[in-house]
């Protein structure tokens, strides 16, 4: 029995595994096999879809209980809520920190590669500013639209910043009036325990999830695409490297006085999940996780990465920066400084505006784009790669999160750094059933 236990794979290898076979049996299917009923009806709409939205939905049915919950009972356990709420201005401002340096290495990374030159396309644009309708929320619309007007309706709709605000709320009321209300402590701190155990018992399904939405993208798109869009591809996946080596790497190394190395550890599993879901909100239960093995604690996680998968979005920033280069010099369109500065201010706003879910990036760079006069039908230019964009962008997205939760719990010394240090790794694969 030990034996047998032994000689099984873990869940993170199983599922790496799993995304490598995804990824040779979609490169496989997309060019050996030819387009047909067969593949396209029973595999990539059948089998695929099937299991891989599946386990998509499985992770999304688990999102507004588990925040929700998580950040109810944190706030209600929260004995110095001073200290709580120093974390929490600290994170909110290093969120968005890293948005504007994520989008200034962009443009920076941009103008160097510079993507999209010689496509000429000036011509073709003849309804430049065609997107000026895409009315921008104002930072006023924004922060009044974070109170529910009914509370119930923010939970079935899953408005995440309204959600937040409720649990908040609950956690606070129930934490100060804990003996009249012992009954709503004990569902609230039941329903954590439940939440915690359901998502345990969900990700038993992720290689088969992970194989299935890989395989699905690359049976689909194959690796083709890639190559006009190389330095489009090169600028994103270059500006996320320097973001990481550069600004994440070193603050963890700084802020922990240790080798990064624990910290990439731990996070390395989300990846996995982040990458195949492209949804950072979809992969909050297992960044939850990971922050939990990173010493961070729930009291601070279970708030700043809800909220992080709703208003932060670095990867997505620079997805947005390069993009807006690329489609001015396929346009031909010259970008003044003022106009960088303007792009940069825009994609802080519209992170803020972009939900964790896939392809949402996408949908908010019409607005960036429009904020500096571009033509907003450019974005048809880079849709055949937005996919594997989407996937990286997501797992930078995640990090974000983390690194901003990680330090702020650092400099409140919250970190318990004897499970910092230790080999746990996230996944709760201590839970069984
Ligand atoms: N898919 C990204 C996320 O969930 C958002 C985006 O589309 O950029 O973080």
């Amino acid at each position: 029995m030990t034996n047998n236990k032994k000689a099984k794979m873990n869940p993170t290898k199983k599922i790496l595994f799993a995304m490598l076979i995804g990824l040779l049996v979609g490169i496989a299917l997309h060019y050996l096999v030819p387009a047909g009923d067969f593949k396209q009806n029973i595999l990539v709409d059948g089998v695929f879809f099937l299991f891989g939205q599946g386990f998509i939905r499985l992770l999304q049915m688990l999102v507004v209980p588990l925040v929700f919950f998580s950040i109810g009972t944190g706030v209600m356990q929260m004995r110095d809520i001073s200290q709580f709420g120093r974390v929490a201005v600290r994170t909110l401002l290093l969120y968005f920190f890293t948005t504007a340096i994520a989008i200034a290495i962009a443009l920076f990374i941009s103008k160097l590669f510079k993507p999209g030159i010689g496509m000429d396309l000036a011509q073709a644009s003849n309804s430049a500013n065609s997107g000026a309708d895409v009315a921008p929320p104002t930072l006023i619309e924004t922060l009044v639209n974070i109170i529910p007007k009914n509370p119930i309706e923010s939970l079935a709709n899953g408005d995440m910043l309204q959600v937040i605000f409720w649990a908040f709320m609950t956690g606070i009321v129930v934490g100060r009036f804990a003996t009249e209300l012992k009954l709503l402590e004990d569902f609230m701190e039941v329903g954590n325990t439940f939440m915690m155990k359901v998502t345990s018992m969900v990700m038993k399904a992720a290689p088969v999830g992970v194989f299935a939405l890989i395989a699905r993208t690359f049976t689909d798109i194959g690796l083709g695409i890639v190559g006009p869009l190389l330095t489009f591809l090169g600028s994103v996946l270059g500006s996320m490297v320097i973001l990481i080596l550069l600004a994440y790497l070193p603050l963890i190394a700084i802020s922990s006085k240790s080798s990064p190395s624990h910290f990439l550890k731990k996070i390395f599993p989300v990846y996995t999940f982040a990458f195949s879901s492209a949804s950072s909100n979809a992969t909050i239960p297992l960044t939850l996780s990971a922050c939990d093995s990173l010493g961070v604690p729930r009291e601070i996680s279970s708030f700043t990465i809800p909220l992080g998968a709703t208003i932060n979005m670095n990867g997505t920033a620079i997805y947005q920066g390069c993009a807006v280069i690329f489609i001015a010099n396929a346009f031909g369109i010259d970008l003044t400084f003022g106009d960088l500065v303007t792009v940069i201010l825009t994609a802080v706003l519209s992170s803020v505006g972009t939900a964790g879910v896939p392809g949402s990036g996408m949908i908010m760079l019409s607005m960036v784009l429009s904020s500096v006069g571009l033509p907003v039908e450019g974005v048809s230019l880079i849709m055949s790669v937005e996919r594997i964009v989407d996937m990286f962008r997501t797992a930078l997205n995640v990090t974000g999160d983390v690194v901003a939760t990680f330090i702020s719990a650092n400099m409140e010394k919250l970190i318990d750094k004897a499970r910092y240090l230790s080999d746990e790794k996230p996944m709760m694969e201590e839970v069984d059933f």
